[in-house]
């Protein structure tokens, strides 16, 4: 589950990372009265308003903007709150703002020397272990870094018997060429941030500035939040972060009925049984040349209910052109499956697509019957890849 920017930042400072400060408002009216709160903290007048949307590089995209005064927090929050955002992380059409961060501005004017870097935690998964990634060349896009300059980025990785170790956080901030107050700073902020991501269960945690001011604090500007959903049980307060406005609203539907589908650019929809045989159909069907709308496990009780369910959720997604069922009857019976699919077919009406079924195990014979008698532009294939060819014959 990915998390907004000032959740992410409400977790980092309940773990004493060091924060830009700030309210988040849905109104203009709120903005202010955030702005104001903020000055009355701070000291400072001036604020940065940052849209909040599930991407990142909001700054290229025009959703964070610099505000001198209280006429200008309402001004450009007015202009943010609502607008499609669009930036190199989102789609063509952007994100629809429903809040913005209003924030103290950290770049104090007149700061000479405001540096700005990067550090993420994340799981390695090859290593099967955490780590820590950083790099002097923050502030821009990271991806950029990596292929331009790769020297640039540093890791540090964490052995899980041990734990972050106080050398490790020293060699972080010696490699981002800190010394003095700047070091010690950064070795806190360092155990810090790392405690925040090992105790919220997270994947991901990314700081995208982490900014060291003049006067050498070290302060998390930015936040990229993951927390893995398998540990939400545990985290009832992060579950309740989830903002279902920024998920895919078919793969939100399928979540609440307890399917297991994944979005997907191609068109041809997939209803699988079994995590594997989903991905090994995905494979086929790019192996036939075609492109997969989704992933799909409609899991073990593959009766009529279910599949018409499947089928509901599958022919949301618009680009769906046609659908090859692949279903292997070990517990449940393929000849069960087979009328599930016939009867979901009449119960739904109009299923303006094409159905390849392919249904191996238990009465397959008598499930191939079925499909054949149906007089339904559903259509039966024995074997992996006729069930891949007749969907690109029928896609033809
Ligand atoms: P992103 O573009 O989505 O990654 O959003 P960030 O939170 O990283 O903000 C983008 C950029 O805005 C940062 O790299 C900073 O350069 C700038 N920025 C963020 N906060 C402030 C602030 O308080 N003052 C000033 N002057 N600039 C800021
Ligand atoms: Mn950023």
């Amino acid at each position: 589950m990915n998390l907004h920017e000032y959740q992410g930042k409400e977790i980092l400072n309940s773990f004493g990372v060091q924060i830009q400060r700030g309210y988040v408002a849905e109104t203009p009216e709120q903005a202010v009265d955030a702005a104001k709160k903020l000055t009355e903290e701070t000291g400072t007048g001036w604020h940065v308003i940052k849209a909040q949307v599930h991407a990142g590089g909001r700054g290229k995209g025009g959703g964070v903007k610099l505000a001198k005064n209280l006429d200008e927090v309402r001004e450009i929050s007015d202009q943010i709150l609502g607008m499609q955002l669009i930036t190199p992380q989102t789609s063509a059409e952007g994100k629809t703002v429903h809040q913005v961060l209003i924030a103290e501005d950290v770049y104090y004017p007149g700061d000479s020397e405001p540096k700005e870097y990067y550090m993420s935690v994340l799981l390695d998964r090859a290593a099967g272990k955490n780590m820590i990634m950083y790099s002097p060349q923050g502030g821009m896009d990271i991806e950029a870094v990596a292929e331009e300059t790769p020297e640039l980025i540093f890791t540090e990785t964490v052995e899980p018997d041990t734990g972050l170790l106080p050398f490790q956080a020293r060699r972080i901030a010696f490699n981002l060429g800190l010394s003095g107050k700047a070091f010690k700073e950064m070795t806190k902020f360092v155990f810090a941030l790392y405690k925040a991501y090992e105790n919220s269960d997270s994947s991901l945690f990314e700081i995208n500035p982490v900014l060291k001011t003049s006067d050498d604090r070290v302060i998390a500007v930015d936040s990229k939040v993951t927390i893995d959903d398998n540990a939400l049980f545990r985290h009832k307060d992060y579950a309740a972060m989830r903002d279902v406005r920024e998920e895919n609203p078919i793969e939100v539907e399928a979540k609440a009925v307890g399917l297991n589908y994944v979005d997907l650019d191609g068109n041809v929809g997939c209803m699988v049984n079994g995590a594997g045989l989903a991905m090994a159909t995905m494979d086929l069907i790019k192996m036939a040349g075609g492109e997969p709308a989704n992933f799909l496990d409609v899991g073990g009780t593959a009766d009529a209910e279910r599949v018409e369910t499947a089928f509901k959720i599958i022919l949301r997604d618009e680009n769906v052109k046609a659908i090859l069922v692949n279903i292997f009857g070990g517990i449940v019976r393929c000849d069960r499956v087979a009328q599930g699919i016939v009867d979901a077919y009449k119960n739904i009406g109009d299923i303006p697509v094409p159905i390849i079924v392919r249904l191996q195990g238990t009465n397959a014979e008598l499930a191939k019957e079925i499909i054949d008698n149906s007089g339904l532009d559903v259509h039966s294939a024995v074997e992996f890849k006729e069930a891949s060819d007749k969907v690109q014959a029928v896609l033809a």
